[in-house]
């Protein structure tokens, strides 16, 4: 029987390097549709995979297909995820060089399954053996764990994951997966208090109230209905129909197991949990400009779950205590800034959480022997975003893709150039865009816009959204990336608003609207809720709100400087390391099968800098072949040459060439291989595809 692999790839071109036209969007997008409507969801752009997605269960990731691509050459089997893994497996095995898998795209893309394709990869193609297998089981079974309390469902995808993920897989020298370690970006807490309508909060606050028992939902002081609790009532109130929420506590459970999450460990988790949704009940009267507590039993059992004092809760969630000069003073908080703190509390509390988990895992995924591992890294983050209306995290997100993109650049054009000179080519520059930039615009030390927007945060006086946008209108005036509401004038597509200003991304134009700005930057949560949960005996609360943390004079960073930091660390880990790159677009906004959407996919290509990418490689040799491998394949084109050459390959490859008629520019001879800027009409771009 034949199977979809022994055909040839001749749908379209597989790889987009190959199309006549590759400065054509419109041909680029054309050639992905045509591929789409026959289910081939993956096309190359050189070694960067572009997949598409299909919104259906293909059957191309079963044993067939891992046996299919097991060991192959890249470019000897059609565009898979299976044959980037394995390309970067075996350059870790055989070469010992670390290796990072960077996945991008937009909201349900399909970045998630990207990454757990690689990830089973990786689990199928290493040997079956006892310890292996247990820290296997443990990589796999991290995701439904973090999916559970990071993820949501969205009105893009049922499954959003909220926050971004980096996963290192760690091998011994054999290229058996030892441990692992797992990084996480800014997880979107403000979800933790509200929902837009239609969407969800984290999974498992449904999935507790579906699966936990009578008994333990009874410890938890809850009632499995979803109308109960304020925080679960904002947006969509069902259960989604996909979601099987009863089923997947049950995996949650499971997975804490096999990540030797201890029983303690797990109350404790789900307690905090709970605790949470018991927050969101507690409400507030206010007389003459004092907030009380309208339900103070609540307050009672939310302490509880907390391990926290009651006492000290009540007082934290009613009054702020200000030390200046010396001086304490206690303050009543308002209604208004009563709500305020016990959404505070809620966001940090889940947020929190959610880092004590990442660590614990990572504790659990802990190689055993300390002998040096190599690592395959996973990166599964946010894709660039743009709005209707973009705020404060659409600026961390789009900065993040600027870092990103900036990094592409620099390991592309080093990786060529390591090639070039490897096989004695002379280098000619790449022209291409240098987003250094837009970087700078933002992070630059006392210039940059994240500088001004901490400078205002604790700037004494009264700072505000508008004062901050102010100071950057001033600063950047002269600045060609960004414009403000003077500079944008009628030629520009849209007028901007007072409240707004518009960064020029690599990928495109952003307008943000500085409403939020600061409070968000800011992130503050009143210093009596802390010192309430560093006096809490559960154990995770107690470590997650330490008393180091209060005793410090010094504020904690602001949160675009904390991501800055944390995006500068991630930078350092994957610059050392050889990139393969999986680039996801959403067919269409409605999740179904079947359905290209040109324009939808049209903007997708350009924010994810598609073009580019191609231009990059264009610029070079775009096409690369082994001596060997291109004489066998096109030999039958020249005379001299066929049936078979017998002198040394390069000599017939340039014989070949010669009676081909390429021009001297077009194509050089290293030592091993044979470049070309593009392989012209010469080849139908099947044949070259599979030379
Ligand atoms: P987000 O940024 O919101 O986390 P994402 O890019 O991670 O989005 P996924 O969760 O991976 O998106 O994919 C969304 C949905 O699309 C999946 O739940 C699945 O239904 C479908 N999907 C994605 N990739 C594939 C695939 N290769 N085959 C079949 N279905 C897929
Ligand atoms: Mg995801």
């Amino acid at each position: 029987m034949e199977t979809h692999l022994e055909h040839r790839d001749i749908v379209g071109v597989a790889d987009a390097v190959l199309l006549e036209d590759y400065t054509s969007e419109k041909a680029f997008v054309k050639n992905l549709k045509k591929r789409f409507k026959e289910n081939i969801i993956y096309t190359y752009i050189g070694p960067v995979l572009v997949s598409v997605n299909p919104y259906k269960n293909l059957h191309i990731y079963g044993s067939d297909f891992i046996e299919k691509y097991e060991n192959k050459h890249f470019f000897e089997v059609p565009p898979h995820v299976f044959a980037v893994t394995d390309t970067a497996y075996r350059s870790l095995k055989e070469e010992n060089r670390e290796q990072c898998i960077l996945i991008s795209g937009e909201s349900g893309s399909g970045k998630t399954e990207a990454s757990k394709k690689v990830l089973q990869y990786i689990a199928e193609i290493t040997d079956h053996k006892g310890s292996v297998e247990t820290v296997k089981n443990k990589l796999l079974e991290s995701n439904p764990l973090l999916e559970a309390f990071g993820n949501a469902k969205t009105n893009r995808n049922d499954n959003s994951s909220r926050f971004g993920k980096y996963m290192d897989v760690q091998f011994d020298y054999r290229g058996f997966p030892v441990g692992g370690n797992i990084l996480n970006y800014l997880l979107e807490k403000s979800r933790v208090i509200n929902q837009a309508s239609g969407e969800r909060n984290f999974h498992i606050f449904y999935q507790l109230l579906a699966g936990a028992s009578h008994d333990e939902l009874e410890e938890l002081h809850l009632k499995p209905n979803l109308s109960s609790y304020y925080y679960l009532t904002h947006g969509d109130k069902s259960n989604v129909d996909n979601l099987d929420d009863k089923k997947a506590y049950k995996e949650v459970v499971h997975a804490l197991k096999t990540l030797e999450l201890r029983d303690d460990e797990r109350k404790e988790i789900f307690s905090i949990v709970a605790s949470v949704l018991h927050l969101g009940n507690v409400g507030f009267t206010e007389e003459e400009g004092h907030a009380h507590l309208s339900k103070r039993d609540l307050v009672k059992t939310v302490s509880k779950l907390l391990g926290c004092s009651e006492e000290l809760l009540v007082k934290a969630l009613t009054h702020r205590t200000i030390s200046a000069n010396g001086d304490v003073v206690v303050t009543p908080l308002n209604r208004e800034l009563a709500i305020y703190a016990r959404d505070a509390l809620a966001k940090a509390v889940y947020d929190r959480l959610f880092t004590w988990l990442v660590q614990r895992l990572n504790k659990s995924l802990q190689p055993h022997d300390a002998r040096k591992y190599v690592a395959m890294g996973i990166l599964d983050i946010y894709g660039f975003e743009i709005f209707e209306r973009n705020s404060f995290e659409q600026l961390c997100i789009n900065f993040c893709n600027e870092k990103l993109q900036q990094l592409f650049i620099e390991l592309t054009l080093k990786s060529e150039q390591e090639e070039y000179f490897k096989e004695g080519i002379e280098w000619n520059k790449v022209e291409y865009f240098d987003n250094q930039v837009i970087c700078d615009l933002i992070e630059e030390k006392h210039k940059g816009i994240i500088s001004i927007m901490d400078e205002e945060c604790l700037r004494p006086g009264d700072p505000t959204d508008k004062t901050l946008l102010e100071k950057m209108n001033n600063s950047f005036k002269e600045h060609k990336h960004y414009i403000n509401h003077k500079k944008a004038d009628a030629k520009l597509q849209k007028v901007l608003g007072r409240e707004e200003f518009r960064l020029i991304h690599y990928a495109g134009d952003v307008t943000y609207n500085i409403h939020g700005f600061l409070e968000k930057n800011n992130d503050l949560l009143f210093r009596d809720l802390k010192d309430a949960m560093s006096k809490s005996h559960n154990n995770i609360i107690q470590s997650v709100f330490p008393a180091k943390e209060q005793e410090s004079k010094k504020r904690p960073e602001t949160a675009i400087t904390q991501f800055r930091i944390s995006l500068n660390h991630l930078m350092e880990i994957l610059i050392d390391k050889q990139p393969s790159y999986i680039r996801c677009i959403k067919p269409n906004e409605i999740k179904t099968a079947g359905l290209f959407d040109n324009t939808l996919v049209n903007h997708q290509v350009k924010y994810l800098g598609l073009m580019e990418n191609l231009r990059v490689r264009r610029a070079g040799f775009a096409y690369r072949r082994l001596f060997e491998k291109f004489l066998q394949r096109y030999k039958c084109l020249c005379k001299a040459t066929w049936p078979n050459w017998h002198g040394n390959v390069k000599d017939g490859v340039q014989t070949l060439v010669n009676a081909l008629g390429y021009d001297k520019d077009e194509y050089r001879l290293g030592k091993t291989k044979i470049f070309m800027r593009f392989p012209k009409t010469l080849f139908n771009t099947e044949d070259a595809f599979q030379a």
